[in-house]
C-alpha cells in the first residue's frame, strides 16, 4: 500500500480565497475554473477511485487558504483523508489559527514562505515552532520555485529552516518537492541533521532550471544516499481534477526506485511507512 503524503483539491472558494485581493473574477483562467468547479462529493468520489484503483490507504492534502468550509468538509468527509493547515507561522495569532485549524480536523501545518514573503528562521516563528514541538505537530514546507510569479525567492532558500532544525530537534520537517530548485541547499541542510525529511512530489520540473542537468533519477539516487531511505516520502502533487489521478508520477518514481536497485524495505519506506511515522502522528 501507498501513502500519498502531498496533495491538493481545489473548490471555486477555495480558489477564490487564494486570488490576489481586487482580482477581476472575470479574469480567472479557465485552467482554474476547471480546476475548481467540482463539489465536494464529487472530489470525494474521484479520489476514493483514484485511491482504490492505485492502492493508495490515505492521502495527505495540503491547505492552500485557511477555515475553508469546503476543504474541511472534504478532509472530515473519508477517514483516509488527512489535512494540513495552511500557517504563517510568524503571524501573532498563528498558534490560535493551528489550534482552530485543528478542531476543524486537520493535523499537520504546511509553510509558503516563498508565497508569503515570511522567513522561516525568524524569531517570531519560534513560539509557534515551540508549540508544534509540545504537541507533536509535522511541519511540510514548501521552499524553491513552482509556486507563483509574485513568490520571493530569497525567503525559498531551504538554509534559512537551518538553526531552527537545531533549536527544534522534536520537529519533523519535510521539504516539498527535493526542495524545488534549491536542491542543493536541501542535501546541505541534512548535514548533521536528524529531523529532515524531503518528499518527491509533482512533475519536479523545477530541474529546468538547474545548472547541472540532473534526471530525476540522479535526483532519488543522491536523495537516498544523504537523506536515506527513512527520510524521503513519496508524494504526486496531484489536483484530481481535470486530469484525474497522476498516475504518471507514481508509476514513474516506483520505476526510479526499483531500477536503482533498492531493498523492498526501503521502496516501502518511502512510498509508505515514512509518512505514517512522520506525517500521521498527531491524530
Ligand atoms: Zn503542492
Amino acid at each position: 500500500m501507498v501513502i500519498d503524503a502531498h496533495a491538493h483539491m481545489f473548490t471555486m472558494s477555495m480558489s477564490e480565497g487564494m486570488l490576489p485581493k481586487n482580482f477581476d473574477i472575470k479574469n480567472i483562467p479557465k485552467e482554474f475554473i476547471n480546476a475548481s468547479k467540482h463539489t465536494i462529493k464529487e472530489n470525494t468520489d474521484a479520489w476514493i477511485n483514484a485511491m482504490d484503483k492505485n492502492g493508495i490507504e490515505k492521502t495527505i492534502f495540503m491547505a492552500n487558504v485557511n477555515f475553508n468550509k469546503d476543504f474541511t468538509a472534504f478532509i472530515n468527509s473519508s477517514s483516509r483523508f488527512v489535512g494540513f493547515a495552511k500557517i504563517n507561522p510568524t503571524k501573532p495569532d498563528a498558534i490560535d489559527t493551528l489550534k482552530k485549524e485543528i478542531e476543524n480536523g486537520m493535523s499537520g501545518v504546511k509553510l509558503y514562505p516563498t508565497n508569503e514573503g515570511f522567513n522561516v528562521g525568524s524569531k517570531e516563528a519560534y513560539q509557534f515552532y515551540d508549540y508544534c514541538e509540545k504537541k507533536h505537530i509535522p511541519i511540510v514546507i514548501h521552499f524553491g520555485v513552482t509556486i507563483g510569479f509574485r513568490a520571493d525567492l530569497i525567503n525559498g532558500n531551504p538554509l534559512t529552516l537551518s538553526t531552527v532544525l537545531t533549536d527544534f530537534p522534536g520537529i519533523n520537517f519535510v521539504i516539498a518537492h527535493f526542495g524545488a530548485g534549491f536542491f542543493r541547499e536541501t542535501l546541505m541542510l541534512r548535514y548533521k541533521r536528524q529531523n529532515l525529511y524531503v518528499d518527491t512530489s509533482g512533475t519536479n520540473n523545477w530541474m529546468q532550471n538547474q545548472d547541472n542537468f540532473l534526471t530525476l533519477k540522479e535526483v532519488f539516487k543522491k536523495s537516498i544516499e544523504v537523506f536515506d531511505d527513512q527520510h524521503i516520502i513519496y508524494g504526486s502533487d496531484t489536483r484530481i481534477f481535470p486530469a484525474g489521478y497522476r498516475e504518471n508520477i507514481l508509476k514513474e518514481q516506483t520505476n526510479i526506485l526499483k531500477e536503482l536497485g533498492l531493498k523492498m524495505e526501503a521502496v516501502e519506506n518511502i512510498m509508505h511507512n515514512n509518512a505514517k511515522n512522520i506525517l500521521l502522528t498527531h491524530f
